[in-house]
């Protein structure tokens, strides 16, 4: 099988590396992003430890007529967008007129909030869904239809959270539960990275999403609340206590709206003291803008500034200490019994270093990129539309979890948040 996996980054890094090590899947590997010599570089890397295939290219995803050239020219089964969110759309478009199969890890967010025509959109959303969110799934289940017509399947959010978190929600749906009526999504990251500031993916993307007004889904109805306003401490398998703070993510609403009957979905991640301190502060002097200003007489997008002052997530990993812990807390019922599981992963930041050369963010997210693709191209996991991934049957990707480096576990009765 051929597959163009587009970015080089943090994500894409390890998702390549996996994509190499599965190389009875896939047999060629095109890597494609904005700096072709990353892509270069890992290819090097990856040299003599795989049969894999493996060709460069440089691209623009944010050009529609440059992908198609790229995905007419190499003819991939299957895309795999491990870029930015900003390029989602652009690469759903490519892969609809040259019939490729669509696979990412986050949903669609327009890199300039202040653009006119997306804001109306934007204030009309807000107003249907009642969340202020600047990225939600309405752009991409849009294309539906289009890839229904086309006979192919477009995957969203094969990372881990969203991602395997839902794979955790369909998989309790169908082995634990007759009626699921809670999730609690926990996302706990105890690492250590030893800088008084970074973040562990794409530093835009992260503190976007941290920074803004958190929500939850309760009685068929969003329930939104000011940045980090509800925060709970829970005691984590092997990283410890640790303050978790409740986010707005995207894979509430799509668990909304496929797992059947459920009353409450909420999402909480872990931080320090000093990433809030240092991520209001940035804030509150508005380097976190998305909004160019002049400077000396050119346009500079604050938020784009910082990050390149920031270290690079994907250089995190030869100093990153500790474990990830991220996982999901089902309430309902069977059999007309009340019942709580939870289903987790514990990832070890030194052991992925050691792996594929990533911190556990990255790792986390690569495998099940990987995991998604390798479904797809296989026929395991590969429906014509545009699906979530809560919506194909959890067993072989649970298998795939094991077997790929995400080990996880089911423990019955644990320790609700309040
Ligand atoms: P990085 O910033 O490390 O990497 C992004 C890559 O995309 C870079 O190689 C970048 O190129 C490339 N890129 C950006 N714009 C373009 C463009 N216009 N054309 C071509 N290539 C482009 O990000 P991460 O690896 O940290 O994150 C990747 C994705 O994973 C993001 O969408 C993020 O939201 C998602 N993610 C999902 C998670 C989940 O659990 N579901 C968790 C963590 C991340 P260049 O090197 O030139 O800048």
């Amino acid at each position: 099988m051929k597959l163009l996996i587009i970015g080089c980054g943090g994500v894409a890094q390890v998702a390549i590396k996996k994509c190499c090590m599965a190389d009875d899947v896939f047999t060629e590997i095109m890597i494609a992003s904005r700096t072709e010599s990353k892509c270069v570089k890992v290819k090097e890397e990856m040299s003599g430890k795989t049969r894999a295939k493996i060709y460069t290219a440089t691209v623009n995803a944010d050009s529609v007529e440059e992908l198609m050239a790229l995905i007419g020219y190499f003819k991939p089964a299957a895309v795999l967008n491990v870029a930015l969110p900003y390029q989602d759309l652009s690469i759903m478009e490519a892969c609809l007129k040259t019939g490729a199969h669509y696979i990412d890890t986050a949903n669609y967010e327009c890199a300039n909030t202040d653009d006119p025509v997306w804001r109306a959109a934007y204030e009309k959303r807000v107003k249907e869904k009642g969340f202020t969110a600047y990225f939600d799934y309405s752009y991409q289940w849009a294309y539906h239809e289009k890839f229904k017509a086309a006979g192919l399947c477009a995957l969203l959010g094969t990372g881990f959270d969203p991602g395997v978190t839902q794979v955790f929600s369909a998989y309790a749906q169908k082995h634990y539960f007759d009626e699921i009526e809670t999730i609690d999504i926990l996302d706990c990251n105890g690492g250590d990275h030893g800088y008084a500031f970074a973040t562990n993916f794409n530093p835009e993307i992260n503190l976007r999403e941290v920074s803004a007004n958190g929500s939850y889904w309760e009685n068929g109805r969003w329930i939104e609340t000011k940045p980090l306003e509800i925060k709970r401490e829970y005691d984590f398998e092997g990283v410890g206590k640790k303050d978790m703070y409740l986010l707005h993510h995207e894979e509430i609403e799509s668990l909304a709206k496929n797992i059947k009957g459920v009353k409450r979905i909420r999402f909480f991640m872990t931080f320090g003291q000093s990433y809030i301190t240092h991520m209001n502060c940035l804030k509150d002097v508005g380097m976190l803008s998305t909004v160019p200003v002049k400077y000396e007489g050119r346009d500079i997008v604050p938020i784009q500034f910082l990050k390149a002052l920031l270290p690079d997530p994907a250089t995190l990993g030869a100093r990153t200490k500790g474990k990830t812990n991220i996982g999901c807390i089902f309430t309902g019922k069977k059999n007309g019994v009340k019942k709580s599981v939870y289903i987790y992963n514990v990832c070890d930041h030194e052991e992925c270093y050691r792996e594929v050369g990533s911190q556990a963010i990255s790792y986390t997210t690569g495998v099940p990129a990987m995991i998604g693709a390798m479904l797809v191209v296989k026929g395991i996991w590969n429906r014509a539309g545009v699906y979530n991934c809560e919506e194909f049957d959890p067993d072989p990707y649970m298998e795939a979890l094991a077997k790929y480096g995400l080990p996880w576990k089911a423990v019955e009765d644990p320790v609700p948040v309040d």
